[in-house]
């Protein structure tokens, strides 16, 4: 039996000890917050593999989606297999759906275009006000990203023994004659087999030259949520915006998105300068988590603008229907993004995996990036 040490508990640190576990190794895993406080519970939830490009993206999204459904089942945790629809409240947001519509299935995407009637019989969420349709897709999924990861922390320890140690640092990584070694700020050095660093934005503490030439980017994203809405009342499935289909880059196979990407950064500036689109997910106790920002590097600053909140909103109320507006929480978190693909992936030293760089789709892939670099490697 292998040692193997993951740092960081958010959803990629996790999905790790899952699968290392599964392959029968000793997992530890030490987590420097005495909760993970990371983007794991700072997201929408969504598990969202329609947002994948076509290929090996979108099988590993769709392995991550098989993966959370079978933790959720056998740990309890609330899932909501709800699908998603992207609105159409404008005639060339409509024909981005028609086209992707056309062309998605032959690819693996299972979505529909629906007509505005059908649209608001799946999603009272909707805002029926200049409605032209909607592409719902049955894959995506939610959970409540504040008590997911915890639930899977729990789950870990309790069917494969995953030792995880909370209000535990990692302050270093080398080698060591016989494998890595980690030192904790303890003082403790671990000897281990195989290290995984999961540390999310944070990997240039641990790496700051790998780090620098890797082109991993931090992000920061805006973030707020409603209270809970009234008489048990649901949107239905995850719910996105015309201004959407300009961040993903499944929508990129369409002809069709240059004129909806021109147009918008010639009617709204302001929403390409903070790289807003606006999204919604539902978590069981009602509250609906609305967002979202991007801003990068040098832009990213501790102080979240109000500008920002209230652009998000303002686009929100365009396109969807809540019951009860009023915003109970806002915060924001901070992800790292590489840009050459839907993760980044590397080896500093022998035995050390670098495991970073999800973007805004680590809840979407990690499971299936754990799963395939465990079926792969050899210890
Ligand atoms: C606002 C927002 C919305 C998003 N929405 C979605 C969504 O709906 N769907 C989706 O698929 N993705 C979404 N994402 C992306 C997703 O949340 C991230 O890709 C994912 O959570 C990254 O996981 P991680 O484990 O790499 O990072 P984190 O969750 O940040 O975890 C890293 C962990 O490492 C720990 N750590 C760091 N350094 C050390 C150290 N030296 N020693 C010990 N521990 C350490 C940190 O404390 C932290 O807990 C969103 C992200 C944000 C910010």
């Amino acid at each position: 039996m292998s040692q193997v040490t993951i740092i960081g508990a958010g959803i990629v640190g996790l999905s790790h000890a899952w699968m290392a576990a599964r392959c029968g190794h000793s997992v530890t895993v030490h987590e420097r917050n005495a909760n993970a406080q990371g983007a794991t519970i700072r997201n929408f939830g969504m598990v969202w593999p329609i947002g994948q490009t076509p290929g090996e993206a979108l099988a590993i999204a769709q392995t991550s989606r098989s993966l959370w459904l079978e933790f959720a089942k056998e740990s309890g945790l609330w899932m909501n297999p709800c699908g998603s629809i992207h609105l159409a409240h404008r005639t060339d947001e409509l024909e981005v759906l028609r086209e992707f519509a056309e062309v998605g299935p032959p690819l693996g995407y299972e979505v529909k275009l629906l007509n505005p009637s059908q649209t608001l019989a799946k999603a009272p969420g909707a805002n029926p006000n200049g409605l032209l349709g909607g592409l719902w897709s049955e894959t995506e999924c939610g959970v409540n990203p504040r008590f997911a990861v915890a639930t899977l922390a729990r789950w870990l320890n309790a069917k494969f023994g995953v030792h995880i140690h909370f209000s535990s640092r990692v302050t270093s990584v080398e080698s060591g004659d016989k494998g890595p070694l980690v030192t904790l700020d303890n003082g403790q050095v671990i000897e281990s087999d195989c290290v995984v660093v999961a540390t999310g934005s944070d990997f240039r503490d641990l790496f700051p030259s790998q780090f620098t030439n890797s082109g991993v980017k931090s992000c920061k994203l805006q973030m707020l949520a409603t209270k809970a809405q009234p008489d048990a009342w649901r949107i239905g499935p995850h719910l996105a915006s015309g201004l959407t289909l300009r961040h993903y880059d499944n929508f990129r196979i369409c002809d069709s998105i240059k004129p909806l990407c021109q147009r918008i950064a010639a009617e709204s500036p302001e929403l390409d300068k903070f790289g807003i689109h606006v999204m919604a997910s539902q978590t069981e106790d009602g509250r609906v988590i609305l967002g979202d920002s991007h801003e990068y590097g040098s832009d990213i600053t501790p102080f979240d603008k109000e500008i920002i909140d209230d652009l998000i909103l303002d686009e929100l109320r365009k396109v969807i229907f809540l019951p009860n507006w009023q915003i109970a929480e806002r915060w924001h978190g901070i992800y790292a993004k590489y840009p050459g693909g839907f993760a980044f992936e590397s080896q500093p030293l022998p035995g050390v995996h670098v495991s970073t760089g999800t973007g805004g789709s680590g809840m979407t892939m990690s499971m299936g990036i754990a799963d395939r670099f465990w079926k792969t490697h050899t210890i």
